[in-house]
């Protein structure tokens, strides 16, 4: 039998003033309306292991965007019971400040990530100051610096990295997103990263407007749709519903486990 694992989503920074149309392709009718985002890290763990999805951003880098932190990423993981100090595995979704902006955090972990996004994000995309916008070159530098500490594992497409854990090229947000399939008690849970930021992206197929290849975007929700066991298995990157449609993991309202049903 497949072995099945707990996912967490842990909160830890805010940005309530975002607006409606910044966060879809086509705008909605009422341009200024107030459209929250929220920043998680995620993470899984089973059968002895715990990965750790993304690393989140910085205290300097959300306080030179006006980002709210509410903890550091570090201390949500403590607040769930792990140590980010003893963390031996962390995927990279993609190298955007606000997922890569942490890696400090992990000091023994070993860094998976894909080829596409590391050509992507130090290759010749990168002379487009649009483009280049969401990265932070101190930590494209962290990740070129964990490549030569033998802590960066490059992959080129599908891989299984623990049992039943397993890594998905997407594309589309970025130059080479991927996202995660895990299995749970519930069945097959995608979590997205920013490969549908919202469950309104995918689900009204409007795309996220920070985008590099809006076509691949496109494709990317039907790989998501197709290796999760339904709309409720596809875990956005940064929707405030995770925290509401979620049960929280014991008293703390600011993690919820994504291995259980929704409730909402
Ligand atoms: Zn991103
Ligand atoms: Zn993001």
């Amino acid at each position: 039998m497949e072995p099945t694992y707990e996912i967490l989503a842990l909160r830890y920074a805010l940005f309530n003033d975002r607006l409606h149309f910044q966060n879809f392709i086509i705008p909605p009718d009422d341009h200024a309306s107030i459209d929250p985002m929220d920043f998680y890290i995620f993470a899984i763990r089973g059968n002895g292991r715990t990965i750790v999805m993304d690393t989140g951003f910085s205290p300097e880098s959300g306080a030179r965007r006006g980002r709210t932190i509410l903890r550091t990423p570090a201390q949500a993981l403590l607040d769930a019971g792990i140590d980010p100090t003893h963390v031996q595995d962390v995927v990279l979704t993609h190298m955007h400040w606000d997922h890569a902006g942490g890696m400090a955090y992990f000091p023994r972990a070993r860094f998976h990530i894909q080829q596409a996004e590391m050509t992507y994000c130090t290759g010749g995309c990168m002379c487009e100051p649009f483009l280049r916008r969401p990265y932070d070159v101190e930590d494209v530098r962290g990740a070129v610096d964990a490549l030569y500490s033998d802590r960066l594992n490059i992959y080129e497409g599908t891989k299984e990295i623990a049992p039943g854990i397993s890594l998905h090229l997407i594309g589309g947000h970025s130059g080479g997103i991927q996202s995660i399939r895990v299995p749970t008690k519930r069945g097959w849970v995608v979590l997205a990263g920013d490969a549908t930021h919202y469950w309104r992206n995918i689900r009204l197929r409007n795309p996220f407007p920070v985008v590099y290849d809006v076509g691949r975007m496109l494709k990317g929700f039907d790989i998501l749709n197709g290796l999760a066991d339904g709309p409720d298995h596809v875990i956005p990157g940064h929707d405030p519903l995770i925290l509401k449609n979620f049960p929280p993991l014991g008293t703390n309202t600011e993690i919820v486990r994504l291995d259980l049903p929704p409730i909402a």
